[in-house]
């Protein structure tokens, strides 16, 4: 199996691409690629800077009017052709996001890049269905109505965890809806995001339609993020992160208009009356899907007093099906993490949480006689309480960290209080319950009776709470399509035209 997950020679050189030429950087600079799951060097990409920003941004510029001008149905066969050609390319592209992403091939990569192709097809359909409004007016001469546009060049800059379909969610409505795009990809997985880039100009090439429309710039967010966000010619950021990058983009973007989707702490709150063995096992998808950097992951399990040690139990036997190991190999259902900085923060998490006398359950530790040292077992930690990091912040580990609750008030206050409010479930049997925590809980999405990984962000909107640091801005559907366009309203007094 392992021999399959070959890089393949395009991304070894003139990986970036600007006005539709494959290139290296300007400065010629690149940095190395290296795989959590083996630890060696997959590739080396072009490490861009505002140069390259400078180039990249122009060239999208450049087609904007054309582009947000071109017929709806041009931009429909676009995206369908899209489509296609990842479904084409889908292997590849899954093979070398488990190489540098390290999620299992078949239980979370190949999902990843059949949804990504989804969404194009979605977007295809969307764009066509959007509809605008006529205005009633005073006058009996005049008309009023609304069309709808593309906002302009907008920069997509996205997480490591889902390296093509978080991309995706904002690639395909502004393929859609005529926005140029120049995707900055995260620094530690850059190779499946210039695969799935490849489809995209591989499409646009074979429709003879103008160079530009989309580029990709590799290299750390550090060094040229903020050139891409204050570049005067950007319309629009689309930007998933975490909650403190978010915040300064923002801090940079001045009036550009931005979406942000950003960080988590979604609790899983199982209460009395609560099918626990379905809670159980929901709170283990919740916990280690993707090793549990999910923004939308269970990163906290609120349970009941009264029905505090059955789920523990139940949530130790449901620990025991996680399998760690070889993304590669189709058993392992949980693969290293992405990168150093996120072991040591769930360990730096675990460790506060024992020092202040919660009690690990199972795992805790790294595997150090894996390949790397980015092999974390699946752990349960229990006995935590509300001051210890594991419920204050996001861990992005993965960790069922156990807190006991004694009443639905305590319930909602716990969940509300760390200021992030993006994915929350429950677990009821009671109608009543579920109204009162959909009144109560501060978040973007709730859902009842399952994962909080539970996300059909296909049609579902999806996005941080009013009020909270989850961020700004809507995915799905006409409602991403309302973030990347702006209504144009225009009147027209129909006495004095013929
Ligand atoms: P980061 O915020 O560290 O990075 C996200 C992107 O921003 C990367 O491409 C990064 O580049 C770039 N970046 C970093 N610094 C800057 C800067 N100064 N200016 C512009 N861009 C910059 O997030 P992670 O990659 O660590 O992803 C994990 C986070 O994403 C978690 O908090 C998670 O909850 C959140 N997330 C939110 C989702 C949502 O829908 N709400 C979905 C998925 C994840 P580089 O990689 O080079 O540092």
């Amino acid at each position: 199996m392992a021999e399959k997950f070959i890089i393949p020679d395009e991304l070894k050189d003139e990986s970036n691409l600007i006005g539709g030429e494959w290139t290296n950087a300007v400065s010629g600079k690149t940095y190395d690629v290296k795989s959590p799951v083996t630890g060696e060097v997959l590739a080396s990409v072009p490490l861009c800077d505002s140069s390259d920003v400078d180039k990249a941004v122009k060239a999208a510029s450049k087609v904007r009017d054309f582009f947000k001008d071109s017929p709806v149905l041009t931009r429909v066969d676009l995206c369908n052709r899209i489509h296609d050609i990842i479904l084409e390319r889908i292997e590849i592209i899954a093979q070398v996001q488990t190489m540098e992403q390290g999620k299992p091939y078949i239980a979370e990569s190949i999902p990843d890049i059949e949804e990504t192709a989804l969404l194009f097809k979605d977007f295809a359909e969307d764009i066509v269905r959007l509809e605008t409004t006529v205005f009633p007016l005073k006058d009996p001469d005049k008309r009023g109505f609304s069309v709808k546009e593309g906002v302009g060049v907008t920069a997509v800059i996205t997480p490591w965890n889902f390296p093509v379909l978080i991309p995706a969610e904002y690639i395909a409505p502004c393929m859609a809806c005529g926005n140029p795009v120049v995707f900055k990809p995260a620094s530690t997985t850059p190779l499946s995001a210039i695969l799935f880039a490849r489809c995209i100009q591989d499409a646009l090439d074979e429709m003879k339609l103008p160079k530009g429309i989309f580029n990709i710039l590799t290299g750390p967010g550090s060094v040229m993020g903020l050139d891409l966000v204050k570049h005067p010619d950007v319309n629009c950021i689309a930007f998933t992160g975490e909650t403190v990058t978010g915040e300064n983009i923002c801090n940079n973007a001045g009036l550009t208009r931005t979406i942000m989707e950003l960080g988590g702490n979604g609790p899983q709150i199982v209460c009395e009356d609560a099918n626990l063995e379905e809670a159980a096992a929901a709170a283990g998808i919740g916990c280690y899907l993707c090793s549990g950097q999910i923004c939308c992951a269970t990163e906290r399990i609120l349970v009941h007093k009264k029905v505090h040690d059955e789920f523990v139990s139940l949530m130790l036997k449901e620990t025991e099906k996680w399998k760690l190991g070889d993304p590669r190999k189709e058993e392992t259902t949980v693969g290293p993490l992405n990168n150093e900085p996120t072991a040591l923060k769930t360990e730096a998490h675990l460790k506060d949480a024992r020092e202040k006398g919660a009690k690990i359950l199972c795992g805790g530790e790294r595997e150090h006689s894996r390949p790397t040292n980015l092999y974390f077992q699946p752990t349960v930690i229990d006995e935590v309480t509300r001051d210890m990091l594991l419920n204050r912040e996001e861990t992005f580990g993965p960790v069922a960290p156990i807190i006991t609750f004694e009443s639905d008030e305590e319930a909602v206050e716990i969940a509300n209080e760390t200021g992030y409010g993006l994915q929350m479930a429950v677990f009821t049997g009671s109608l009543k319950k579920c109204f009162y925590y959909t009144q109560k809980l501060r978040t973007g999405t709730i859902v009842f009776n399952d994962t909080t990984n539970s996300w059909e962000d296909l049609y579902v909107p999806f996005g941080g709470g009013g009020g909270t640091k989850s961020g700004h801005g809507l995915i799905a559907t006409h409602y991403t399509l309302d973030s990347l366009m702006y209504l144009k309203s225009v009147t027209i007094d129909t006495a004095k035209v013929k």
